[in-house]
């Protein structure tokens, strides 16, 4: 059984690039301050490859794909 995801972000780590919200828009907007809010809802399969592409390119660093281990 696959595990499913969910994005995180590191809001310390975090420099309001606003990166993120424009490579994965299906769950991540910024708030009027540039900084996202994320939607934490576990990603299906289609969308991962842009989940992973966000996490890569944040320049922080500050976004995370984690494991849902919610029930
Ligand atoms: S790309 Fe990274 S640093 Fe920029 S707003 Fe998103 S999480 Fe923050």
């Amino acid at each position: 059984m696959a595990v499913t995801k969910r994005l995180r972000v590191d809001m310390i780590a975090c420099d309001g690039h606003g990166v993120c919200a424009e490579l994965f828009p299906e769950r991540i907007q910024l708030d009027d301050w540039g900084f996202p809010i994320i939607d934490d809802a576990p990603i299906p399969e289609r969308l991962l490859k842009d989940a992973r592409r966000a996490v890569t390119l944040c320049p922080a660093l500050a976004l995370q794909l984690v494991d849902d281990t919610r029930r």
